[in-house]
């Protein structure tokens, strides 16, 4: 099960990525979420990602694609995986289609998760991320027992830079010039399955079941 999920940021294509990854047993691959760890780390990849994610722009096609190229050469994408945040531009969706021919597979939906964006400016600049876990809360949709402070694992939640509101708003126009016309890419290889990302995350996830069961 080879799955795509593309939409704006703050669509909450990360929560459902996590869902569906535990339900069907396949690697959820996070772009974003392997900058975050690097710059974490203290990596060289990491500390020039950091330049383009604080402005809220896209790192360069040729970094994302190695990275993206490493991590599905890896066993556990055997079985298949969902991409979270890749691709985001044309020559990402090129490289996707030219390296999964190489091993003989390719993808099986797209699923365009949609919502206007008011909503999406209103779901990121309340998002709070775990410094040591990672997992991610909502302020007034999913609030911590505390507001800084993780009911997982005790960690500090922060506002991740590229959730203030002015870096949200170049990082949707980011994805109006960049990203979105892979909507019509995808609709012409015939792979685009729009999703509801504006309903509940309960029924957002029924209905990307809906199309992966099929
Ligand atoms: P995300 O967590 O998916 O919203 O990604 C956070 C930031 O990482 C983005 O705003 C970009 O700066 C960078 N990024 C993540 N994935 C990509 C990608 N496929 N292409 C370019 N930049 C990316």
């Amino acid at each position: 099960m080879n799955l795509v999920l593309l939409g704006p940021p703050g669509a909450g294509k990360g929560t459902q990525a996590e869902r569906i990854s535990s339900i069907y047993g396949v690697p959820h691959i996070s772009t974003g979420d392997i900058f975050r760890d690097n710059l974490k780390r203290g990596t060289e990849l990491g500390r020039k990602a950091k330049e383009y994610m604080d402005r809220g722009e896209l790192v360069p096609d040729e970094v994302v694609i190695g990275i993206v190229r490493d991590r599905l050469a890896e066993p556990d994408c055997d079985r298949g995986f969902i991409l979270d945040g890749f691709p985001r531009t044309a020559a990402q969706a090129d490289a996707l289609k030219a390296m999964l021919a190489e091993t003989g597979k390719a993808i099986d939906h797209v699923l365009n998760v949609q919502v206007p964006e008011e909503v999406v400016v209103q779901r990121l600049t309340a998002r709070r991320t775990c410094r040591s876990c990672g997992k991610v809360f909502h302020l007034v949709f999913d609030p911590p027992a505390r507001e800084d402070t993780c009911d997982a694992c005790g960690g500090e939640l922060y506002c991740r830079d590229d959730d203030r509101e002015d870096t949200v708003r170049a990082r949707l126009r980011e994805y109006e010039a960049k990203t979105s016309p892979l909507i019509d890419y995808y609709q012409r290889e015939g792979l685009l399955r729009n999703i509801n990302g504006a309903a509940s995350m309960e029924e957002v996830l029924q209905e990307i079941r809906a199309v992966v069961d099929k």
